[in-house]
């Protein structure tokens, strides 16, 4: 069967009732081991790779004590005598609902339209494992050869994979060194060619508290001469970025750009235009933070940029007194390059925000998640070639290479793993699909040809080796 039947007929309405599983990450869900739905989506997951298993496929729902489960699918070579193998990951936890969904539409509410499939989890990342063992069909079916293929899906991404590290060592005699690892949990500059991912940035997050006071009073009464907690967080964070420019200050947050990078960032800015920025959902008048196209791209994958994600202490607008408040906590996320090392970049956070706090106020910063971005090695000449035929051949296009803003933590353990294997990591998350945020969409056609490319990709690999 096609790739692009096989989709309309067995991957759509698995991902259809995929996306109506809740199963939110450990992160935004304490009870999920009660509450089933991570099960449940393994379960769903399993389930349809074994209905629609290959020849020799060995699959296994495998459960370590007070873990996320990992589903893992081990595929024997086929019509190669490579001895390698290739590693495939994906995700089938999820990201929490958000607001700001479309009528009609909703995070567990699957919808077909206009060639895109709405709902949460369907483009991050539950179509990973169905385009996965699709592909490998596909090369069955046409007699194509692939090497071992070991897929591995875990549930614990959302939340920072710290499962993962565990999964990876007792499942190293199975996994084996994979000299290739496609990755399809990122993203896409367009839907009009394939794209390789070069490298990922980092996050710090953590909470931001300043306290004051013992107990909120009256702000007629005590301005003036008690300071407010949030101009006290305003002055701190100033310490981290420009309020005017967003530009963050200290250098233990900066990397050097390679040269080559800067390059295909040149080149993803001429391909992609305006649409870098016109992707996002400006309100009317709202421009980029920089005018210079090359410039959004370099921002949004080699530079480090803070944004304030929560607040605590502080009422909505309705309930709301003249009161001044006796303390403001901040959620911090601090993107960082490539090449940092979060962990030091975090020490370093806290020690610039907790240092002399103005007025002697009760300042703490608590990290939370912590993760090292990934810089890709040098691609290998067969790849390049196979990732550009693939992409010519399906998109009638070239591929691209661009870094990607968002982190995968799971990737810069890899890098440090598999120090020796090269990278393939792609997605489905392009323009408007917004993963993490409302109205998440899958673009069905993109996944298809991106599917019909992993199978070129792993039939190149096969003969290459
Ligand atoms: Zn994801």
């Amino acid at each position: 069967m096609k790739i692009s039947q096989f989709w309309d007929d067995a991957i759509v309405p698995a991902l259809v009732d995929y996306i109506r599983i809740p199963a939110k990450s450990p992160h935004f869900d304490n009870a999920w081991s009660k509450n089933g739905y991570i099960e449940a989506a393994v379960e769903l997951a399993a389930g349809w790779c074994r209905k629609n298993a290959v020849p020799g496929m060995k699959l296994e729902v495998v459960r370590l004590e007070n873990r996320t489960p990992v589903l893992l699918i081990e595929v024997p070579a086929f019509q190669t005598s490579s001895t390698r193998t290739v590693l495939m990951y994906g995700h089938l936890d999820k990201q929490p609902e958000m607001v700001g969904w479309r009528e009609g539409y909703g995070p567990w509410i699957p919808r077909l339209e206009d060639g895109k499939l709405y709902g949460r989890g369907g483009a991050d990342d539950g179509y990973a494992v169905f385009c996965s063992l699709a592909a490998l069909r596909a090369l069955r079916e046409a007699k194509r050869p692939h090497a071992r293929t070991v897929i591995l899906i875990e549930c614990c991404e959302e939340s920072g994979s710290y499962d993962l590290p565990a999964y990876l060592n007792a499942l190293e005699p199975r996994i084996e060194v994979p000299d290739i690892v496609i990755g399809l949990d990122s993203g896409c500059g367009n839907y009009e060619q394939l794209w390789g991912t070069t490298s990922l940035r980092g996050l710090i997050n953590g909470v931001l508290t300043v306290e004051v006071l013992t107990e909120g009073v009256h702000s007629g009464d005590a301005s003036g001469v008690v300071a407010s907690s949030f101009r006290v967080a305003r002055v701190l964070l100033e310490r981290i970025d420009a309020a005017d420019s967003g530009i963050v200050k200290h250098s233990a947050f900066h990397a050097q750009i390679p040269p080559e990078r800067a390059a295909q960032a040149e080149r993803a800015a001429e391909v992609l235009g305006e649409e870098i920025w016109r992707k996002f959902p400006f309100v009317p008048g709202m421009q980029p933070m920089q005018a210079d196209l090359a410039d959004l791209v370099l921002n949004r994958t080699w530079r480090p940029f803070l944004a304030v994600t929560g607040a605590d202490g502080l009422p909505p607008p309705a309930s709301a007194g003249n009161v001044l408040r006796p303390k403001t906590a901040l959620v911090l996320s601090l993107r960082l390059p490539p090449t940092v090392n979060a962990e030091s970049a975090a020490r370093q956070l806290k020690a610039i925000l907790e240092a002399d706090p103005p007025y002697g106020a009760r300042v703490s910063f608590s990290a939370g998640q912590s993760a090292t971005g990934w810089h890709a090695p040098q691609t290998t000449m067969w790849l390049e070639r196979a990732v550009d035929a693939a992409s010519n051949a399906h998109f009638g296009k070239p591929a691209m290479w661009m870094g990607e803003g968002g982190t995968i933590p799971f990737m810069a353990m890899l890098g440090a793993k598999y120090p020796n294997a090269q990278f393939l990591i792609t997605g489905v998350l392009g323009p408007h699909s917004n993963a993490h945020g409302p109205n998440e969409f899958l673009h069905i056609d993109y996944a298809k040809r991106l599917t019909a490319c992993v199978a070129d990709v792993l039939a190149a690999h096969a003969g290459n080796t």
